[in-house]
């Protein structure tokens, strides 16, 4: 299996072409060039026999029952198996169940689970509000810890959760050094990550020691803001726990919603690539303007970890931060928020469109639960979609301009 893997790694396709070609095969295709959308809760047994063979190969990509998927669920997977270096896929109905129900499936009553206090807020709202009222218990960890993570494990650490780069502040974390930390110290600790910022495809968790890769596919992959799923790509390791505890809590998303995430990874690469260029465009203007403290774009020099995002990254995507000097008074929030043309006020991200939410100073500290270092300024977090980046900055000028 291992040098099977290797030699796989070594004749990998460049990204771009592995996004377009990955779960093509004519299995799923049936001739044509997408996957079949093959709608089903039941699965047509032709014999006996052929019930015993899917039965016995349920787990492994034979047609079962709706619940386990269909050749549109497969062809996903697999494509997300080669993309991300899994063994196997699990898919779930949003973001926020792949994490939920990835913890769940490796913790019992007693143990603790060890989170980045920059975890999406779901993520960690999941642990201190539902995780213990299981008796497990939660910890936290600054993003930018290190191999010092060794001190933060206990004896009955069974989940080490990471997120880079952190939700909203950006933090990218040295994922190597924690990994060796993390390994040296308790060998049989489950890593998992939220890796939706870097798509799954901009940074290879699993190749990195990471045992998941947890993305809210509702953002990039999908990337037009009209679809939710998640994706956990799992090493051989963790993937039978995985799969069969995701089977048991019911996790699975329609073919629809699978068929239009297998259409996303086509043009992905080249989303990327834009979004990449225009963000970081964006953040250098930013940077220069007089009323912004810090711009926190991983790709940047100034945001915390910048260093470990060119050494382990092989790209950015287009969300990022930055923090003003002031903090802005509601009345000048609103104002600043409730004009802007192009950018709109929503959750996610990931999609072609660019949008804009704010967090004052508390509010971030609400949500940092150990973190030491409140900010000043009010924060604001852009994601830049696919619009021309003049129009975007002139967009933004404008919005400078009202709370100057
Ligand atoms: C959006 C998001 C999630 C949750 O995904 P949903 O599909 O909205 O449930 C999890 N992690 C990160 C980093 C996200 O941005």
């Amino acid at each position: 299996m291992a040098s099977h893997d290797n030699n796989a790694r070594d004749r990998a396709p460049h990204l771009d072409t592995a996004l377009v070609n990955a779960g093509r095969r004519k299995h799923f295709t049936h001739g044509a060039v997408n996957s079949v959308i093959q709608r089903a809760s039941s699965l047509v047994f032709d014999s006996v026999a052929d019930k015993r063979n899917a039965t016995a190969g349920r787990a492994s990509g034979e047609l079962f029952y709706g619940r386990r998927g269909t050749l549109t669920h497969f062809s996903l997977q697999e494509a997300m198996c080669e993309l991300e270096g899994g063994a196997g896929c699990a898919l779930f109905p949003c973001g926020a169940a792949a994490v939920a129900n990835s913890i769940l499936a490796f913790v019992e009553q007693g143990d603790n689970v060890l989170m980045t206090n920059t975890a999406y807020e779901p993520s960690q709202d999941f642990c201190s509000k539902i995780l213990a009222k299981l008796g497990v218990t939660t910890s936290w960890f600054d993003p930018l810890i290190g191999s010092d993570i060794a001190d933060k494990i206990q004896p009955n650490t069974r989940v080490v959760f990471l997120e880079s780069p952190g939700s909203i502040t950006m933090e990218v974390h040295d994922i190597p050094a924690l990994v060796a930390a993390i390994r040296a110290k308790a060998p049989e600790a489950i890593i998992m990550m939220d890796n939706t910022w870097a798509a799954g495809v901009l940074f290879r968790a699993l190749d990195f020691g990471v045992d998941i890769s947890i993305q809210a596919g509702t953002k990039y992959l999908v990337g037009h803001s009209d679809a939710m799923i998640g994706t956990a790509v799992s090493n051989a390791r963790c993937w039978d726990q995985l799969r069969e505890n995701a089977y048991l809590m019911g996790q699975m998303v329609d073919a629809d919603t699978a068929y239009v995430t297998s259409r996303g990874l086509r043009t992905l690469g080249v989303r990327l690539r834009q979004h990449q260029q225009s963000s970081i465009a964006v953040a250098q203007w930013l940077a220069a303007q007089p009323q912004v403290a810090r711009v926190n774009h991983p790709a940047l020099p100034g945001c915390p970890g910048h260093e470990f995002w060119k050494r382990d990254f092989t790209g950015s995507s287009g969300l990022f931060s930055f923090i003003l000097k002031q903090r802005l008074t509601d009345r000048q929030l609103a104002h600043f928020l409730d004009n802007f043309t192009l950018f709109s006020m929503a959750y996610s991200w990931g999609g072609f469109e660019s949008l804009i939410l704010a967090n004052q100073p508390e509010e971030i500290a609400a949500i940092r639960p150990g973190c030491q270092t409140p900010l000043e300024g009010t924060l604001v977090r852009l994601h830049i979609g696919l619009e021309n980046t003049d129009d975007l900055i002139a967009d933004l000028a404008a919005g400078l301009a009202r709370i100057a």
